[in-house]
């Protein structure tokens, strides 16, 4: 018997189960690059409830509880006196969203001697520190594919909330005003917009695509170059340092993973050789850049807006300075768990958790680490050179 501890987000202040706007959600079977999505032996959910949070347990506890295992969720996740932190020493598996992180820092892996799987009922496992895990022999894992298009989606959304200027026109609607002059004195078409993408992966590509037709000059900065005809047929200009493309354009996209190599990428320097009025979305790790730039360069009028859903810490304090900065387009984490995305995420988790009782391998795309080093997934898109993660310290404060 395991017992396995889930961290996932707090149920609506509404009470659950929701009252839900749709009755069904779309069958998806493969994603773009062909793969499959999840597939477990069965699911005791029905696609389109609400699983990510506490009440909704990913659909796991009949398949758990009937196999014999303990299965702990809670919200509470940071400090020592979390239950959390209580938990962890008898767990073997700990299941986290990147939404409502469990950090799993060094200090905290070595308080958990019997942990061998972090699982990752989403994508990003940045919140695990993954040269601890790698040292621990703890297998890290996530459901690759998952929410991409969910993600690139909610980029696309705040591109154009951006460049339109939608949430301060929709507030003046709500405040019973007519102002529209007020609205359209920040409001411009994305058309004709010189808009760059760092990193074309699952998500990058997915965003390129979905702007495609709105006759943007589409340009990109990525570490591997995407195929010649991909490029031809989508019109990218290449760019080979982000330097060169964040100086070209008018909009900045980011979706490469938070590693050593981009931690605190967007500083001031960086922010200050971009076109005057630019604007920047972030729907990939906060950490990508230095937050007290951003404000600055939003006040200053460098940059025109600034939107994403990934902040640092999470749940960010109520006086997180980008709560209140000018011209900004937040959400909380949302964007890879909509109701679409957790049908998968959910169907993932439990796919990989039959394997890891079973003993059969995890599809080599949703590892991250095995065997005592990067693998799958893992292998391509983080690096181990002392600090894989350099977010996974959080949740020790
Ligand atoms: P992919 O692995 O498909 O794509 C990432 C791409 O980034 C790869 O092409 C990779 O190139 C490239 N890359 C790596 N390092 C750099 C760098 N220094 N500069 C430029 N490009 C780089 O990942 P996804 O598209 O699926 O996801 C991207 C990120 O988005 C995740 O790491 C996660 O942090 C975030 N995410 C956010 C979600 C949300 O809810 N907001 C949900 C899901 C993901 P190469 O292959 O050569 O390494």
């Amino acid at each position: 018997m395991a017992k396995i501890l889930c961290v996932l987000y707090p149920d609506p202040v509404t009470g659950y189960p929701p009252v839900y706007a749709r009755d069904s959600i779309p069958t998806i079977t493969h994603y773009p690059d062909g793969q499959t999505v999840p597939s477990p032996s069965a699911i005791d959910f029905t696609p389109g409830e609400l699983l990510g949070c506490v009440s909704g347990e990913l659909g796991l506890r009949k398949y758990l509880e009937a196999a014999g295992h303990e299965l702990i969720v809670t919200s509470d996740k940071d400090g020592p006196d979390s239950e959390f932190e209580k938990h962890l020493p008898d767990a073997e598996v700990v299941i986290s969203q990147p939404f409502w992180p469990a950090y799993l820092s060094a200090e905290r892996i070595a308080k958990a001697p019997k942990l061998k799987l972090a699982l990752t009922a989403g994508i990003g496992s940045d919140h695990v520190d993954l040269d601890a895990a790698i040292k621990a022999g703890i297998t890290v894992a996530e459901v690759t594919f998952c929410n991409s298009l969910s993600v690139a989606e909610h980029a696309v959304m705040q591109i154009l909330a951006l460049v339109r200027n939608y949430l301060p026109s929709h507030q003046w609607v709500v405040d019973g005003g007519w102002n529209i002059a007020d609205c359209v004195e920040r409001s411009y078409d994305l058309e004709g917009f010189d808009v760059g993408v760092i990193a074309a992966g699952r998500i990058g590509l997915a965003v390129l695509r979905r702007l495609k037709p709105f006759d943007v000059n589409l340009h990109y900065f990525d570490t591997r170059r995407l195929p010649e005809e991909v490029e031809k047929e989508l019109n990218l200009t290449y760019h080979p340092s982000v330097e060169s493309l964040v100086s070209s354009v008018d909009v900045v996209d980011i979706h490469c993973p938070l590693h050593p190599k981009t931690y605190h990428m967007f500083d001031a320097n960086l922010i200050n050789s971009m076109r005057r009025g630019s604007y920047i979305v972030n729907t990939a790790r906060a950490e990508i850049t230095v937050q007290e730039d951003i404000v600055d360069a939003l006040r200053s009028g460098q940059l025109a807006g600034y939107a994403g859903d990934v902040w640092y810490p999470q749940p960010p304090a109520p006086d997180h300075p980008w709560r209140t900065m000018p011209h900004e387009a937040m959400t909380p984490h949302i964007s890879g768990t909509s109701l679409s995305a957790q049908a998968r995420y959910a169907a993932g988790t439990r796919e990989i958790l039959e394997n890891h009782f079973a003993g059969t391998p995890i599809r080599d795309e949703y590892l991250i680490v095995e065997g005592g080093a990067l693998a799958g997934t893992g292998a391509k898109s983080y690096t181990a050179d002392g600090k894989a993660s350099p977010g996974a310290d959080a949740g020790n404060k």
